[in-house]
């Protein structure tokens, strides 16, 4: 028999959590199966610690965690998933936007063998255009620059198998991105779509400054191309300018052009500028060695052993 861990991040969310509780536990119950459900309390202002303490009392599968101060969502999860004992952990948003039923099929996929299963986004209800047009181009970008399949219009909404949990956490780096994250490490992944609702009570936390934040949190950690820019467009520059003063030696050597000493001054600061961006470039290299050695992730994860016993 199987344990299972929901996790839930929360932040004001004293109007929402009752809801959430009652939706989520007659679905759990009807599994027949061992759960707990951990609510990391992100250092609400309101009464959200209070419900979560009363709940806590009430039922002894609910585990609470407070937080000293907000931390962020991102922090809340991870410390969901420390604090998790279940063979699968579900992370789950505390406004009933990730429909219950919703991770019913996702324990389903589960337990046809899939490590990860995201909840994608069919049609998201209650969310600005601004919000949808920036999360359309954020994501398309990122699988960009970071050359990573992640999962397009797919949150934080998952299911998670316990090695992928224990392959999360032994990631070292600070700032992160949990759903970057669940990309980089692997394993099988499926996904189950769904109708984002709107949020049952209460209003977004997530401000413009927060989604820069994030949006921050799920490039720099996973790609060195904005270290190794400068060096591209150093060795670009010096290879156009050089070819520039060949191309005058030439054409005055022919007797078409002699250029001036303003013609020449172009490519003259364009070789000073390649070398100091070369310069850069290599100084970057180095910078990029250092995070990987300090962000310190797991060199290769393995998934299956065979004949090691
Ligand atoms: N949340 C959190 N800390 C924060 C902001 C949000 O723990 O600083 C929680 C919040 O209570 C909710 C989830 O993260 O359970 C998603 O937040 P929200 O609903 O505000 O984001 P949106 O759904 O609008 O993207
Ligand atoms: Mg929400």
């Amino acid at each position: 028999m199987a344990k299972y861990s929901i996790i839930v991040p929360a932040y004001n969310e004293e109007k929402s959590l009752r809801l959430f509780y009652d939706a989520v536990t007659p679905l759990m119950e009807s599994l027949q199966e061992e759960y707990e459900m951990i609510f990391v309390n992100d250092g609400s202002r309101d009464a959200t610690k209070e419900i979560l303490k009363g709940l806590a009392a009430e039922d002894k599968r609910v585990k609470v965690c407070s937080f000293s101060r907000n931390f962020g969502q991102q922090a809340a999860l991870l410390c969901g998933l420390e604090m998790s004992s279940g063979d699968a952990v579900i992370a789950m948003d505390a406004d009933l936007q990730d429909p219950p039923e919703v991770a019913l099929e996702m324990i389903q996929k589960w337990k046809e063998g899939y490590d990860v299963v995201h909840g994608k986004r069919r049609k998201r209800k209650g969310e600005t255009v601004f919000k949808k047009a920036t999360a359309f181009l954020y994501y398309r970008f990122m699988r960009k620059i970071t050359k990573m399949e992640m999962p397009k219009d797919v949150g934080d909404f998952k299911l998670y198998d316990r090695k992928v949990v224990d392959s999360i956490l032994s990631m070292g780096e600070h700032d992160r991105l949990l759903r970057a994250q669940t990309t980089w490490v692997g394993f099988k992944q499926t996904f189950v779509e769904f109708d984002r609702p709107e949020r049952v009570a209460g209003e977004t936390h997530y401000t413009l400054k927060k989604m820069i934040k994030l949006a921050q949190s799920g490039i720099f950690p996973n790609t060195d191309y904005t270290l190794t820019f400068p060096l591209k467009l150093g060795l670009l520059f010096g290879f156009l300018s050089v070819a520039c003063m060949v191309a005058f030696i030439v054409l005055s050597c022919c007797n078409i052009f002699y250029g001036g000493l303003v013609a020449w001054l172009f490519p003259t600061v364009g070789v000073f500028a390649s070398i100091i961006l070369v310069c850069q470039g290599f100084a970057n290299i180095h910078t990029s060695m250092i995070y990987k050695e300090v962000q310190n992730r797991p060199k290769y994860i393995v998934a299956e052993k065979y004949n090691f016993e």
